[in-house]
């Protein structure tokens, strides 16, 4: 007989491991980080029609240092690039970022002054496709981000699993550091986009 069945009613057994992803996924706060059209949707989630305060998500913090959590919303310039890089280093571990948007997902505006992505310069945990996603779609994605935070091993076994997606935890200068620089830009430098676009 398991020890669950020899406890009286109303009596919970849980894991160090999920009761510590619950407390995380539960009060998730958010970094204010609009930077275009899809920023007008997330700031929409907030407000009362959508109530993201449900999921104790309501006060987008001005401070990364106070915040766990980044949306991405909206297309990232090169010359944004290093400011999210150091938004994003700023932020205490554990953090996630979801990327919010076409844009900010993987890129459609393919020209000189926009990243194609926002994965080549911060690890993403949750994409959101959709121009503009509706509030609806963010609060679908944040469910999705919770229950993958539910799943998540606690610290050198988290670390272990990002390393293992190559997802860099490191702090890093972002004014040295960021953007795949081993990928070949678009003039053959050996040097990506981002990083030529820097150093212009
Ligand atoms: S995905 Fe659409 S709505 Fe969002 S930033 Fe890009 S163009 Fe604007």
């Amino acid at each position: 007989m398991g020890l669950e069945e020899k406890l009286p009613n109303g009596i919970l057994l849980t894991s160090v491991e999920k009761l510590v992803n619950w407390t995380r996924k539960a009060s998730l706060w958010p970094a204010t980080f609009g930077l275009a059209c899809c920023a007008i949707e997330m700031m929409t989630s907030g407000g009362p029609r959508y109530d993201l305060g449900r999921f104790g998500m309501e006060v987008f913090r001005a401070s990364p240092r106070q915040a766990d959590l980044m949306i991405v919303a909206g297309r990232v310039s090169n010359k944004m690039a290093p400011v999210l890089r150091q938004v994003y280093d700023q932020m205490p571990e554990p953090r996630w970022v979801l990327a919010m948007g076409v844009c900010a997902s993987g890129g459609m505006f393919n020209n000189y002054a926009i990243v194609q992505g926002v994965d080549h310069i911060v690890p993403v945990d949750m994409y959101l496709p959709g121009c503009p996603p509706r509030p609806e779609m963010l609060i679908d994605a944040i469910l999705k981000l919770h229950a993958k935070i539910m799943d998540e091993p606690l610290g050198p076994k988290r670390a272990a699993l990002r390393a293992e997606r190559g997802e860099r935890t490191e702090l890093v200068a972002s004014s040295v550091k960021y953007g795949p620089q081993e990928s070949p830009g678009p003039s053959g430098s050996g040097k990506s986009a981002v990083v030529e676009a820097r150093d212009q």
